[in-house]
């Protein structure tokens, strides 16, 4: 039977060949219809079978080629017919080189959204296609055009809003998690920001890999809306430009993709804002803010890559500006917010001297940078070239003279410049940087910090700065978007996430963009599937445990691990303190280095303390929010130092999915597929390896499948028949399907529109 014969799953042409495919050879040899022949393992190509003998068969390939295959390498191919279907549904055979081909057929030619039953999927063009503007919008509105598109998704989530109850107020949230800060190789932390909504309506859902499209299908859907809204200057372009600052704030360029929100390595980035900020202020602005260029900040030069390939930082830092101010956020705020970027560039600069055998240190300053120099000893590189390159008169004015008890001591701009920028003394900032107390007694005594702590107390603040920073513009951008608007609860949401990761080597960070993925996943898997699939894993509450327990350390971690989670199936405890997750997207290799220091993202007391005595109204915003969310800390972790821990960053991250995934349940969703064609960023070109797993890991194959074929457990199971064709009868007969709404044919049954979505709808409920 044809259609069983089509229905079989993608990936067990196993099973199919032997049910029902060795059959079926004989009448594709004699209709002369194609097949797909695999040679030696290699990649499908399309061909037709001339004869067959026992297990092998003859077949003819495009090129005109002849050549002898094992009819387990030969698939069934779709007639001419359905060459490129808008719906891949509609394939009458649905194996693997049956969908890429439809899939790359319709990418040649630029057409990049084809609809997997209830899913787009979109392929990324690299470049642009003639599918977006005003013609296309109008089209779409009045559907006028019906091919997949991500409007259409956008259409239909609009149409479902303005049909709803309530009525229609002309308001667009946008929700994402996003973020992940790193600004140093030393230690690395990961924050996750969640654009706070009200009770959502609808929403649009992205999902893929780095690069594979998501943020600018979430822009193409968002234009769309705003588009529908009038498009005019109201609250629709206000919206537009809400991802013109988070993308400044919030992305990076990474090995990956050019506007990612990561930085890993050489040649990636920080956070484009730096760049942009470095490039593009004023005179006026720079000098305020003290600011230098971007390759003058160790931050943003360890990388070595300060620029992207036709990217104009300085042009982008203007539209920003025309961004912030479009979102209402006013020119204080604007200049606080600049502050603390400066802020965060000057505190990468400030070094550390070693100043005995025990590798305590002290911030170094400018008398120890020319007595360095004089000695021809190795001190930061900047400092020495900054000294080297200006006269002695010139840096007489760029360094300050201060009173240190008795002694009169130089220090470094750095120093000066983060210390004037958040407010704070300079003293107070050194001392901090570079001691903490500790209780003797009734005393309390000042104890120097070894080099380590000192780096790793400079770059947690400098990321509590920057991660604090971000969590309040969100704040702001959302205030200022409801501002004055009477909210009725019904809204659409766009949700654009980081996509799942597997490099070489993957940390903390990995696993938790890879929880998050697999969080979204099991709500697609039970939207579309009614698959409860929870892995309880337990591994966040291990390490948190581990956290807390101030001996820990990254070996006594990955041991905890395999002794709690070796039974569980998804887990596998490797050697030398790795370990395996399996994922819905494949199976990631994680090192434990650094997971509890990452995990633990504390600031000392005296950095807290140091932020709350600033002057500058921001640091003190961010010490009280801290303040608010912050645990007592009972003993101190690793460095002995005491520390105020807030919650561990893997307990924020997963409580933040757990509101997210509450509020998704609570949606309607479209789900849009985001596939990469090609790790080179390149158009064009469409590695079917590369798409094929993605389209098998993210479920679409299978989605395909079920929507096609998902009917027959409809049936009560005593009532099932052996046979497709007696199945249908009694599908048609339990639902009360009236004769006119269908035929049944020898191999297929045709339904009348809309008889389809009535089953669908009740097969979604089951
Ligand atoms: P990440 O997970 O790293 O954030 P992402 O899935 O959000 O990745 P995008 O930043 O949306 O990826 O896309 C990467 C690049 O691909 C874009 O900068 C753009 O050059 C190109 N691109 C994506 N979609 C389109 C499109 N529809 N038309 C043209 N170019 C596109
Ligand atoms: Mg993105």
């Amino acid at each position: 039977d044809n259609a069983k014969l089509a229905n079989s799953s993608p990936g067990s042409s196993a099973r199919f060949r032997e049910s029902e495919w060795d059959d079926n050879v004989g009448y594709f040899i004699n209709k002369k219809l194609r097949v797909w022949c695999r040679l030696h393992n290699g990649p499908w190509e399309s061909g037709q079978i001339q004869t067959t003998s026992g297990e092998k068969a003859s077949v003819l390939l495009l090129d005109g080629r002849v050549v002898t295959v094992p009819t387990k390498d030969l698939l069934p191919a779709n007639p001419d017919i359905l060459e490129g279907v808008d719906d891949l549904i509609e394939l009458s055979y649905l194996n693997e080189p049956s969908v890429l081909h439809n899939l790359h057929y319709r990418y040649s030619q630029d057409i990049v959204y084809s609809k997997a039953g209830p899913v787009l999927v979109a392929v990324n063009p690299f470049k642009d296609v003639q599918l977006y503007g005003n013609d296309f919008v109008t089209a779409y509105r009045q559907k006028l055009l019906d091919s997949p598109h991500v409007y259409a998704v956008a259409d239909t989530a609009y149409n479902e809003m303005m049909t709803g109850i309530i009525p229609y107020l002309k308001l667009f949230e946008m929700l994402a998690v996003d973020l992940s800060l790193r600004l140093s190789s030393h230690s690395d932390t990961m924050t996750c920001c969640l654009i706070d909504s009200s009770p959502l309506g609808l929403m649009l859902f992205y999902c893929g890999e780095s690069g594979a499209g998501k943020t600018e299908t979430a822009k193409i859907a968002m234009q769309y809306l705003a588009a529908l809204g009038g498009g005019g200057g109201g609250i629709e372009s206000e919206v537009l430009q809400t991802s013109c600052v988070l993308e400044a704030f919030g992305n990076a360029k990474t090995a990956r993709n050019d506007n990612s929100s990561r930085f890993l390595a050489q040649g990636e980035r920080s956070y484009h804002i730096f760049y942009q900020l470095c490039a593009g202020a004023t005179s006026d602005l720079r000098g305020r803010l003290r600011l230098k260029r971007a390759c003058d900040y160790s931050y943003l030069s360890q990388s070595d890559c300060l620029e992207i390939h036709d990217v104009d930082d300085a042009q982008n830092f203007h539209k920003l500006l025309g961004a912030l101010n479009t979102i209402r956020i006013c020119k204080d705020d604007q200049e606080h917010a600049f502050e603390m970027l400066a802020a965060v560039l000057w505190l990468g600069n400030i070094s550390f001297h070693v100043i005995d055998n025990e590798n305590h240190i002290e911030v170094v300053n400018f008398l120890f940078a020319l007595y360095f120099l004089v000695h021809s000893m190795s001190c930061r590189k900047e400092e020495m070239e900054y000294v080297d390159q200006h006269p002695a008169p010139f840096y007489c004015n760029q360094f300050w003279l201060i009173e240190n008890s008795s002694a009169v001591s130089f220090l470094s701009l750095a120093v000066i410049s983060a210390a004037a920028l958040i407010g704070c003394g300079t003293e107070d900032l050194m001392l901090a940087l570079s001691t903490h107390s500790i209780h003797a007694g009734k005393d309390k005594v000042a104890k120097r910090l070894t080099l380590q702590q000192a780096i790793d107390t400079r770059d947690s603040l400098a990321k509590f700065i920057y991660a604090s920073l971000f969590d309040w513009l969100v704040e702001k951008i959302n205030l200022s978007l409801v501002m004055g608007k009477q909210h009725t609860g019904r809204s659409i949401s766009i949700l654009d996430i980081y996509g799942f990761e597997s490099f070489k080597k993957n940390s903390f960070e990995q696993f938790c963009i890879n929880y998050a993925n697999e969080r979204l996943q099991q709500h697609f898997n039970r939207h579309l599937f009614k698959l409860q699939q929870e892995k309880p894993l337990g591994l966040i509450s291990l390490l948190d445990e581990e956290s807390h327990f101030p001996k820990a350390t990254d070996l006594t971690f990955a041991t905890k691990l395999k002794q709690h989670l070796n039974a569980n199936q998804c887990f596998k405890g490797e050697r030398g303190g790795a370990f395996s997750v399996r994922h819905y997207a494949g199976e990631v290799l994680y090192d434990t280095r650094e997971f509890l220091e990452k995990n633990r993202d504390f600031l000392n007391s005296e950095i807290i303390q140091l932020l709350s005595s600033c002057t500058r109204r921001l640091p003190q915003l961010f010490s009280s929010m801290l303040k608010q969310t912050q645990k007592p800390a009972s003993s101190s972790i690793k460095l002995g130092i005491p520390a105020c821990h807030k919650h561990s960053v893997a307990t924020k991250f997963k409580g933040q999915l757990f509101k997210l995934m509450q509020q998704l349940e609570c949606t309607t969703p479209h789900f849009i597929r985001c596939i990469k064609p090609n790790g080179k960023q390149i158009p064009g070109a469409f590695d079917k390896d590369l798409v094929l797993e993605q389209l098998r890991c993210c479920g679409v194959l299978e989605v395909v499948r079920i929507s096609r074929s998902g009917y027959g457990f409809l049936v009560p199971e005593n009532n099932a028949c052996q046979d497709p064709l007696s199945t249908s009868v009694v599908i048609l007969q339990q639902f009360d399907i009236l004769p006119e709404m269908y035929q049944v044919g020898f191999k297929k049954l045709y339904f009348r529109a809309g008889q389809i979505a009535a089953l669908e709808d009740v097969r979604k409920q089951v």
